[in-house]
């Protein structure tokens, strides 16, 4: 459990990492803090966007739509490993999710299975949605995938955190698929890795 870092911290450390960074528009004040809080931060979430086209994907992103308002999430991974950053603070990107799920990311064990939706994920979780169908066929370029995997490791590094740490929108959200395509397992061993 800590405090979120600050949006100049998240910046830096994105770039440390090598990371490919886009500021979009006003990002380090666009949030929905006016709706709850934002932090303590016990993780990294991982999404797919189920959109096609960089530049449409990082408009939603950044906006949201009429039932859900923008920012979706604190950065937008393109298919080319660009992270665009939409947001900070606040997102709507983890919704409600697993009390045990969360109790398990904080003592960085083994994650049970998601069957709540109880506690609010927004105000806990980094999030980073992914340029993809979502479909399962749909390619998950390696710039892309390892432009996941480098935010993911940028922000443990940053708070002291592990790979067990990430999670995916599917393993907090009972119903929720994202991110299809790859494992968080896999995933979460190529941050274990980058982190040694
Ligand atoms: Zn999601």
């Amino acid at each position: 459990m800590a405090p979120p870092m600050s949006a100049a911290s998240f910046l830096a450390v994105l770039k440390d990492e090598g990371l490919t960074v886009v500021e979009v528009g006003d990002w380090q004040h666009h949030n929905r803090n006016s709706k709850g809080a934002w932090g303590p931060v016990n993780g990294v979430m991982i999404h797919h966007t189920v959109t096609q086209g960089s530049a449409a994907t990082v408009r939603v992103c950044r906006d949201g739509h009429t039932d859900l308002p923008g920012p979706l999430c604190h950065g937008v991974i393109t298919k080319d490993g660009r992270v665009h950053l939409v947001g900070y603070g606040r997102a709507n990107h983890a919704g409600l999710g697993d009390d045990d799920v969360l109790r398990a990311v904080i003592a960085e064990k083994a994650l049970p299975h998601d069957n709540e939706a109880n506690t609010d994920g927004n105000s806990r979780f980094y999030g980073f949605e992914c340029e993809n169908l979502g479909d399962g066929e749909d390619p998950w370029p390696d710039a892309q995938l390892t432009a996941i995997e480098k935010v993911s490791a940028a922000i443990c590094r940053h708070h002291g955190w592990t790979e067990r740490s990430v999670i995916g929108h599917l393993e907090w959200q009972p119903g929720k698929i994202d991110p299809k395509g790859f494992t968080m397992a896999w995933l979460r061993e190529r941050v274990r890795d980058r982190l040694k």
